[in-house]
């Protein structure tokens, strides 16, 4: 068995303790004889899986009680439609526009409502994050929405604009519990599990219990209602129980390891490595203003695309995998989420500067 550096956007790395334990418990999970795909999902023994996730997740993130956390199915995607056909009451939403992601789901509400772009960083390739401060959010807006940390441009809102009494939704998924957060400042925080937290098929959503409610859109699907399962605690339908189960082990796994403020301080550490060499080198140069900066996600380019060709395929024979960037942003990008390892980074960087020594 070798296992490589995999810098995927996702579905990406996850923490190797954990996917031993799974393959321990694969056969035969805690003496029930089978595995958790094989349970029923109304089972005790299941039960205590999804509790416990819970509970957990919880613990780690500080979620108060007056909001719930539902795991949902249908990835991100769903989400763009989930949240206007749940919250646009009044018929329209205030939206950021900071990629590929925020275009998306802006463009999905737009099925639903009328979308008001208040701020957006497109006429510089999205290498930027919009001043929070100048946004003029409308009185009348249901939510503003935003994303996050950006996966395909690699920058992240370091301070959330100011809603007051209007709920900010965030799309998080490619920085879900990579530091700590203050759930209090939104409406619904949510993302997909399969870049930071687990396999692809879960998305939790934390959701203020004021937000879930009967009056939703017209023609909304009983499937694609907060209401639907929060009221049946994540188990109106077959859930996605393996993702759920990963996701469970992967909150232990931050757990043990001392929380979110241990994990972020691991994710300044490496992203510190990779960006000092990327502000040092005279070949690699990061494409974000440097106060936007992803610790996740890490696009960098060396402005030849033969050059950026040339580095992927000598760090893929490397076992450096999956640092080719975005179809359209180009060049590379390092995604160092949660579990990868600082060695991983480490190691990356002393071959990006061998490489740069030998051109
Ligand atoms: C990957 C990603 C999505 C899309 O998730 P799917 O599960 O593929 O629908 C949405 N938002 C962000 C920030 C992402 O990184």
């Amino acid at each position: 068995m070798s296992r490589v550096y995999n810098f995927s956007a996702g579905p990406a790395v996850l923490p190797e303790e954990v996917l031993r334990t799974a393959a321990e418990e694969m056969l035969d999970y805690h003496g029930s004889g089978m595995s958790v795909m094989e349970m029923s999902h109304r089972s005790k023994v299941f039960e205590d899986i999804l509790q416990t996730a819970k509970q957990d997740l919880r613990e780690l993130v500080g979620i108060p009680e007056n909001y719930k956390i539902l795991f949902l199915q249908g990835g991100g995607n769903t989400q763009f439609a989930m949240v206007p056909m749940n919250l646009m009451r009044k018929g329209q939403a205030d939206y950021i526009l900071t990629g590929q992601w925020a275009k998306k789901a802006a463009k999905e509400a737009e099925m639903y409502g009328k979308v008001n772009i208040i701020g957006s960083s497109a006429d510089k390739t999205f290498t930027y994050i919009p001043d929070v401060k100048q946004l003029q959010i409308s009185p009348d807006a249901d939510y503003v929405y935003i994303c996050q940390n950006n996966t395909i441009y690699g920058t992240v809102y370091h301070e959330l604009p100011e809603t007051g009494d209007i709920p900010l939704v965030a799309d998080v998924s490619s920085m879900l519990l990579s530091e700590p957060v203050d759930i209090t400042k939104y409406g619904i925080w949510w993302g997909g599990a399969q870049k930071n937290v687990g396999p692809a098929g879960v998305a939790i959503v934390v959701i203020r219990e004021d937000l879930i409610r009967e009056d939703v859109l017209p023609g909304t699907p009983t499937m694609l209602r907060y209401k639907t399962h929060a009221d049946a605690d994540s188990l109106y339908n077959t859930p996605p129980c393996w993702g759920i189960y990963v996701c469970g082990l992967v909150f232990k796994w931050l757990k043990a390891m001392g929380g979110l403020e241990e994990m972020q301080r691991r994710n300044q550490r490496k992203a510190k490595l990779l960006y000092d060499f990327l502000d040092s080198s005279a070949v690699f140069k990061g494409t974000v203003r440097r106060e936007d900066r992803s610790l996740m996600n890490v696009p960098f380019v060396t402005g030849d695309e033969a050059l950026d060709k040339k580095f992927i395929a000598e760090a893929t024979a490397a076992g450096f995998v999956n640092l080719k960037g975005h179809r359209t942003v180009g060049g590379m990008r390092a995604s160092i989420y949660n579990a990868m390892p600082e060695q991983g980074v480490k190691d990356l960087v002393d071959f990006m500067a061998e490489f740069e020594k030998k051109l």
